[in-house]
């Protein structure tokens, strides 16, 4: 199976080529030229490990990896890394089902894809003769940032440069990425926000001279954003893995759909959901859950995509993102896979700052439906689920949960429901322990609040957090938006 850009059907890659390049020269992302199926029966999927299953979902898209190599990257990945044996536990609370995504090393759902993806990249690279050195260019809301250190520091071959914004990430979350070891890692701050640093690195990766600059050098970029389809991929595996589960468990018939509710950012994590149930697996509704920053809501209840309104700045940094990336491929699949037509309303987005859609591509999006959670209605339903089930959820997948709820109000769709449980509750612990005892706890020590949480939720402290409490500050680099190339050139040497 080949992949597509979705700005100019001429433009066909293999699998191994979509993940090495990441982003396709004329700036398109690659989709899957037709969507496989599923090939073994829901039930005998439910009889097999989450490794069993990776390997019969990532087989069915990655076509030109080897059963070998699939599964050796398979193996290298989901193993003592993730805290409990099934890599992705559902936990019954609050009327659905909680996708605990957040068991790997950085305890963010990133890590299911993020600890896969060096494998997957180094693989590719040697499938495709590369001998150059592959330099991974990362914009970060904060979660992605650390999991793709964590999942590259060290990796021959690779050297990773990961760009934050200053003032937009929890403490934690910073604390993390500043104390990355690893020779081959950079981490830097910029003044601006997360969409100022993607677009910074969008703009190298199409930069023609600067990639002269890299080749000349032996080196070349990789992306290991959400748009690669090395990430995306790996991602359909554990809705597949969660139905299995839930059919094991006797919560569902085979067959019987479910709907599927994940709190949204850059639209990578929903998408991996539409293409579940693309290649078979049985959902209903896709309910996409945005924060304050619900440009995504406002789409898919209006047609017209607009990112020009403020940027807010909410207890969900994660999710605080106004160009939701990969929502392209969506509108690429909803064009009848129309290239042409993609490139036009994506040239748009980029020149005004805004898009509509035909009511035919609003038809062929019919699975999806928006909500969103103002910062207020996040901590009352973490403060909810907590005293009703014991159960503390982080602000991420607080979202998801509020919406989730709004949408069985509202529309009386009682299906089972699955919400993508997106982050451990440690890593935002000032707002859950805020929320959990109605305060302000804006000037509260982190790690007191960390040990306040433990109190609260029973759950231990994850290593993740206890292994950045004495940790050295290795990175502390700041630099101005506008000066994002010239630190890249800085730390290559170029
Ligand atoms: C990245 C992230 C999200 C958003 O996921 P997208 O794939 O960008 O939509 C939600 N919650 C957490 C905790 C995240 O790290």
């Amino acid at each position: 199976m080949n992949y597509l850009s979705t700005r100019n059907s001429k433009i066909k890659v293999t699998a191994s080529e979509a993940i090495l390049k990441g982003l396709s020269d004329d700036g398109g992302l690659f989709v899957p030229e037709k969507m496989p199926k599923l090939e073994k029966s829901l039930r005998d999927l439910s009889k097999m490990s989450y490794r069993e299953v990776a390997y019969e979902v990532m087989s069915l898209f990655l076509t030109d990896y080897t059963k070998e190599e699939l599964t050796s990257c398979i193996d290298a990945a989901y193993d003592e890394k993730f805290e409990v044996p099934d890599i992705a536990e559902l936990h019954k609370a609050d009327n659905a089902h909680f996708l605990e995504l957040w068991h790997g090393k950085t305890i963010a759902f990133k890590d299911m894809a993020l600890s896969i993806l060096p494998h997957l990249l180094t693989t590719a690279a040697r499938k495709n003769n590369i001998k150059d050195e592959i330099v991974i260019l990362t914009a970060t809301s904060g979660d992605t940032g650390k999991a793709a250190l964590a999942g590259f520091a060290d990796v021959p071959g690779t050297r990773i440069i990961v760009f934050y914004p200053k003032d937009g990430v929890s403490r934690v979350q910073e604390l993390q990425m500043v104390t990355q070891k690893g020779k081959n890692t950079k981490v830097i701050a910029i003044k601006g926000n997360f969409d100022d640093a993607q677009n910074g690195v969008k703009e190298m990766f199409n930069d023609r001279e600067l990639a002269a600059k890299l080749s000349a050098k032996g080196l070349r970029f990789s992306s290991a954003n959400s748009i690669n389809i090395g990430r995306l991929v790996p991602q359909i595996v554990y809705y597949v893995w969660a139905y299995v589960q839930l059919l094991a468990k006797g919560e569902v018939k085979e067959g019987e759909k479910i709907n599927i509710t994940v709190p949204t950012g850059n639209f990578g994590n929903i998408l991996a959901a539409y293409y579940a149930k693309q290649i078979g697996l049985p959902v209903n509704k896709l309910i996409c859950a945005s924060n304050d920053n619900k440009v995504l809501y406002d789409f898919f209840k209006t047609g017209t995509y607009d990112r020009n309104r403020e940027f807010i700045l909410t207890t969900s940094p994660s999710m605080d993102i106004l160009i939701s990336s990969n929502l392209e491929r969506l509108i690429y699949h909803s064009t009848g896979n129309d290239a042409e037509k993609c490139a036009e309303l994506m040239k748009e987005l980029k020149e005004e700052g805004k898009y509509s859609v035909t009511s035919d591509m609003r038809e062929r999006m019919a699975d999806f439906c928006g909500g969103f959670a103002t910062q207020k209605e996040v901590s009352e339903v973490i403060s909810k689920i907590y005293k009703n089930d014991n159960y503390v959820i982080d602000t991420h997948t607080a979202v998801g949960a509020w919406v989730a709820e709004k949408y069985r109000e509202e529309t009386g769709d009682n299906t089972a429901t699955v919400i993508a449980s997106t982050a451990s509750p440690y890593k935002f612990s000032r707002a859950v322990v805020g929320a959990i005892e109605g305060k302000d706890l804006s000037r509260e020590d982190d790690f007191i609040l960390i040990e306040k949480l433990k109190k609260l939720s029973s759950l231990p402290i994850p290593s993740a957090i206890r292994e950045i409490m004495n940790a050295k500050i290795l990175h502390d680099t700041v630099c101005d938006k506008k000066a994002m190339k010239e630190q890249v050139e800085k730390t290559l040497g170029l």
